[in-house]
């Protein structure tokens, strides 16, 4: 997929920079994937009883569905969803609860001068950047970087304490010099909370909340419980004394997630009271949304007016659209049946949209729907335009704002194919593509949960390839991928054996 932009906005810089101008930040949503699906096993902490589950899938949100083959929350849709709710939380600061004594704090609390911009949505498939932790990221970082220090970029990442690593935070900052560097970077480790059935709703609250507080340290803040923070407005955790492993340690500074009495002191306990318990954006907690203070809101300030200038995209409340869909390649065509589902619910902030088919065998085929009012949404293509199947098209969305100036196109190529019988219950579908420089998706649906053996089969030598060895799968959709570079060209048959039945499709290798 590429990206084209035109921009016909320049930046008025004075104004952008006044206090009260409501800056919109650049950022792009990063999934960090491994390159084939995985098997683990999740604890449902949010469960009551706490359970295990073995979980078989990609182990994040793809550009189709949201690991576990939910087409309904794809990767995209889930990078526009946490962005929206950060920007609500953002334009309702609410009160510091936790006062220091001898400030004054204001009636209402500050206004929240900047909100998010969604640029990019990207998915990396790489099996050692998956396996990293979240505090080892900077160099993955350098190597995934997009739009330098002018777009931070989120690392959306999937580790799980089994990887070998205990006390996994939701989310890390690494900067290129530290707090509030030029370099503006974050992790969060948001699919190993959504990957717990129980805490979903809650994870998706927790990743918009876990972001507006790491990227508070990419714009200079620093925790307020643990030692100074050159804020007098946010005073530092309750001294408290730590029961652990039948050890007492004293005078620890309290970090009051919640209110809760049952954690043990000796014998002073760290959240046994309302008054112990923060809501403030730089504390870990539970709340939302949540509180900045003027001096916090002071410091960002100054880093929007210095090392973080070059992130501003725009201000006052005008955010320019961005174009996002997605569509299934290889597609099949069948005929009286509507087909190339082209979903841009993804797309944020247009008023105006337009869409583009190009028959790229056959230039001369194009069509253009012409500019349509309101927001682009989910649209069978094949209602406007005739696919034919083996053929590849190109598909462009291009969006536009009334009330700000600049707009986008998001483009991708598809592959057609002839039309398929959809299986009668018990039977599976099956589909098999190559795609360029030798990857093979194959696409299957399952009628019920069960175990997959998958291979494929030389048409003439007959030599059998073992791609898959009985992988449990649940029921549903699902796609993988495999490379397959070093296989001969020629015909083959992928054959798929379920619940002791054989299915077969063919394909071909240049
Ligand atoms: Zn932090």
């Amino acid at each position: 997929m590429c990206f084209n932009t035109t921009q016909a906005q320049t930046i008025d810089s004075a104004n952008c920079l006044a206090p009260e101008a409501v800056k919109y930040l650049r950022i792009a949503i990063h999934y960090i994937l491994p390159s084939s699906p995985r098997t683990h096993f999740v604890h449902d902490l949010c469960a009551t009883p706490a359970y295990k589950y073995r979980y078989h899938g990609w182990g994040n949100f793809t550009e189709t569905h949201d690991g576990f083959g939910d087409t309904s929350w794809n990767g995209y849709a889930h990078a526009d969803h946490i962005v929206r709710l950060a920007n609500q939380a953002l334009s309702q600061n609410q009160p510091q609860w936790r006062k220091e004594p001898g400030v004054s704090y204001p009636d209402t609390p500050p206004a929240i001068p900047f909100r998010y911009l969604l640029t990019g949505v990207y998915f990396h498939r790489n099996d050692t950047f998956f396996d990293t932790n979240p505090f080892n990221m900077a160099p993955i970082h350098r190597k995934l970087d997009v739009g330098g220090n002018e777009v931070i970029d989120v690392y959306c990442v999937s580790y799980r304490p089994e990887k070998g690593l205990n006390n996994i935070p939701d989310g890390i900052s690494f900067g290129g010099s530290g707090l509030g560097g030029p370099v503006k970077a974050v992790a969060l480790n948001d699919y190993n909370l959504y990957q717990r059935p129980q805490c979903r709703e809650w994870s998706r609250q927790n990743t918009a909340s876990s972001m507006i507080h790491e990227i508070g340290h990419a714009l200079s803040l620093q925790h307020t419980w643990s030692g100074p923070d050159d804020c007098n407005d946010t005073p530092e955790g309750f001294l408290y004394d730590l029961y652990k492993d039948g050890n007492c340690f004293k005078n620890q500074r309290a970090n009051c997630w919640k209110y809760d009495p049952s954690i043990k002191g000796c014998p002073r306990a760290p959240c046994d009271d309302w008054s112990k318990v923060s809501n403030n954006y730089m504390d870990y907690n539970q709340q939302f949304p949540r509180a900045f203070t003027v001096c916090q809101l002071d410091k960002i300030q100054r880093d929007l007016s210095g090392p973080g200038s070059s992130y501003i995209h725009s201000c006052n409340g005008c955010a320019p659209a961005r174009a996002f869909f997605h569509l299934e390649s290889p597609v099949m065509i069948c005929p009286k049946q509507p087909s190339v589902l082209l979903d841009a619910q993804a797309s944020v902030h247009e008023t105006r949209y337009q869409i583009d088919i190009e028959d790229i065998q056959n230039k001369a085929k194009t069509w253009h729907s012409g500019w349509i009012k309101g927001e682009a949404d989910k649209m069978y293509l094949s209602e406007y335009y005739k696919f034919r199947p083996n053929r590849q098209y190109r598909i462009r969305l291009t969006v536009d704002s009334d009330t700000c100036a600049g707009i986008h196109v998001f483009e991708q190529v598809i592959q057609t194919m002839k039309c398929q019988p959809v299986p009668p219950p018990g039977e599976i579908s099956l589909a098999a593509f190559i795609a360029t420089r030798g990857v093979l998706t194959s696409r299957f649906y399952l009628p019920d949960s069960g175990h997959v053996h998958l291979q494929i089969i030389h048409q003439t030598s007959g030599d059998i390839v073992e791609l898959l060895q009985n992988e449990p799968f649940s029921a549903g959709p699902h796609e993988l991928t495999f490379n397959i570079p070093l296989l001969s060209a020629g015909r083959y048959r992928l054959r798929a054996i379920f619940q002791e039945q054989v299915f077969e499709t063919e394909f071909e290798k240049n």
